[in-house]
């Protein structure tokens, strides 16, 4: 029997309609359960009277981080309408919103321009203006609508509730299907393995249309009727303060590898407390050694986790108790999932050997939308997902993200994974980030090239660099090229992009 999707919100609005349920950081916006619960039901009465909006259809977002779009997600809940939110590279965008047939885009005024012109461009029919609680379409659509609910759908676990866009570096991106049921198997994993519950304060600050948003710790904060504080996008000044101010109460957040370099090269880094945090995630791309090490000794309690948009986030947690023992290890599988190492041969590895990661379970995505090739190509041997990265497991069960396997490249015949490079470098105290590729090269096959961003201030050599890997590496993983530059390319969500580093 399917599972029915209950409505979080009006729960926690009935129990606890004066609780804080959500900040918005930028605006100073705070909403109780009562008015978040009310606002969203108005809004789902509003999209369904005013736009015919329905369970099944698509609704997009093109919007920075904000509780209006917390308001769009949760209405999805109400009304069964899939959640589709856009990853911001603008050339992607018609293609995404062709694919997705969405029948209205929900926009933030900042974003405008291209909003309409996609709109236009690919027959959305319908389109709705946000600001940040100021005069527009969206607050008037709220505003007239009433407040009373309308009849639920007859929503199951199996319903999509979000489409979110892979970020289609190679090919076209690809909108992953998660459905309330791995949502709700997320949650759970949320609140075992990170202790995320009812007092829990989560502050976000990776996009909402990405999992890392998203999924650590938004939605289930929002399920256990916790409070979110939502930041419009990550500023590392900003996120620092809200980490180390106990008046917030905030206890969780999440972040990439990236954001935490940031935050720890302020100059208030050194006097920041942050004792009385319960959890905070760091995955999305590896975190080095050196910088875990850094946060545990400021004591942290950072955990770090494995997890991609196919699989609602979590697929390892990395308990605390063992942070040291196992540092750099993204940790176990999380309850009620399966993991797997298999080499290229498709047997399945031991400990110690190197292989794809593959995983089944229930926060598994049951596919991609209009995609029946990649579906095919996903998932083999009844329902194990390829999650195309190279990891190993050692003798107490514990996995490490090795690299994405197409990053992995051969020198001189042997396989380098630029991720055990990058370790290596993140050990010079100078490296503020840094990314290694695989240039082609006449003798050797390829040979690696790394791009390295100094700490402010801060002053070395390509030939000391590559002296202290030669110190720590074999002379083929060694990089026969270092550039120092101002600053790496990331994505919308902070991860470095490396297909936009030069090859030549
Ligand atoms: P996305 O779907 O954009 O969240 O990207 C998921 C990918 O991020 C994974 O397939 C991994 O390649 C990478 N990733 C996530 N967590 C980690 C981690 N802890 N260490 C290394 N790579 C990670």
């Amino acid at each position: 029997m399917s599972i029915p999707v209950y409505d979080w919100i009006r729960f926690h609005a009935e129990g606890q309609p004066g609780k804080l349920a959500a900040v918005d950081v930028e605006s100073g916006r705070r909403l109780t359960y009562a008015q978040f619960n009310d606002r969203v039901t108005r809004l789902a009465r509003g999209l369904s009277e005013k736009f015919g909006i329905a369970k099944g259809d698509r609704v997009a977002v093109l919007a920075p981080n904000s509780t209006d779009q917390m308001e769009v997600q949760f209405a999805a809940q109400k009304l069964g309408f899939i959640y589709l939110d856009w990853r911001l590279a603008v050339p992607e965008l018609e293609y995404i919103s062709r694919d997705g047939t969405p029948a209205l885009l929900v926009f933030h005024a900042s974003m405008r321009d291209p909003a309409l012109q996609i709109a236009e461009r690919a027959g959305i029919p319908a389109t709705l203006e946000m600001t940040d609680g100021g005069e527009s379409a969206y607050e008037q659509l709220i505003a007239r609508s009433q407040p009373e609910q309308l009849p639920s759908p007859s929503l199951t676990h199996d319903d999509p509730w979000s489409i979110i866009y892979t970020s289609g570096t190679t090919g076209r991106p690809k909108g992953a299907l998660l459905t309330h049921g791995q949502m709700f198997y997320n949650d759970l994993h949320c609140a075992l393995h990170m202790a995320l519950s009812p007092p829990s304060v989560s502050l976000t600050f990776l996009p909402m249309f990405h999992v890392g948003g998203l999924c650590v710790y938004l939605a289930p904060t929002v399920h256990f009727g916790g409070t979110n504080y939502v930041m419009r996008g990550f500023d590392a000044a900003v996120a620092l303060r809200l980490l180390a101010d106990q008046s917030t109460g905030i206890t969780h957040g999440f972040a990439v590898p990236t954001n935490l370099i940031m935050i720890e090269q302020l100059p208030g880094f050194a006097e920041a407390d942050f004792s009385h945090l319960v959890s905070v995630g760091i995955g999305g791309a590896a975190p080095s050694p050196t910088l875990l090490a850094t946060y545990n000794k400021k004591g942290m309690n950072l955990q770090h986790a494995w997890g991609m948009t196919e699989t609602a986030t979590l697929g390892t947690v990395l308990s605390p108790d063992k942070a040291t023992e196992k540092i750099g290890a993204a940790g176990r599988p999380v309850l009620h999932t399966q993991i797997r190492i298999v080499d290229t041969g498709g047997n399945v590895c031991g400990p110690g050997a190197v292989g794809e990661l593959q995983i089944k379970g229930p926060t598994v995505t049951p596919g991609y939308w209009n995609k029946p090739d990649a579906n095919a190509a996903s998932f083999v041997d009844g329902g194990w997902f390829r999650t195309g990265d190279a990891a190993v497991c050692d003798a107490d069960g514990y996995y490490t993200i090795v690299d994405r396997w197409k990053d992995m490249y051969i020198s001189g015949g042997e396989n380098v994974y630029p991720a055990e490079i990058e370790n290596v470098l993140y050990q010079i105290n100078t490296v503020a980030e840094c990314a290694v590729i695989g240039i082609p090269h006449d003798k050797w096959g390829e040979v690696g090239r790394a791009f390295i961003v100094l700490k402010a201030g801060a002053e070395t050599t390509a030939e000391a660099v590559q002296a202290h890997c030669r110190s720590q590496l074999a002379r083929y993983k060694v990089p026969t090229e270092v550039r120092f530059i101002v600053e790496l390319p990331h994505n919308a969500t902070g991860k470095v992009t490396k297909h936009a580093l030069p090859k030549t």
